[in-house]
């Protein structure tokens, strides 16, 4: 699953950026902030509460 900066986060959880791997934290219904670096592509997320097994 991928994720974009602007996009409105669906869950809490942390997302990876796919250029540089930095992490970004995203709030349930806050917009995804670009990573440090200025990326906007994220690959999957991480720590999400739901997922957790
Ligand atoms: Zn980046």
């Amino acid at each position: 699953m991928t994720a974009h900066a602007g996009e409105t986060a669906r869950k809490t959880g942390d997302f990876y950026c796919a250029t540089c791997d930095e992490k970004v934290h995203a709030t349930e219904g806050d917009k995804i902030l670009p990573c440090p670096n200025g990326h906007k592509a994220f690959e999957t997320r991480r720590n999400e509460p739901d997922t957790k097994s």
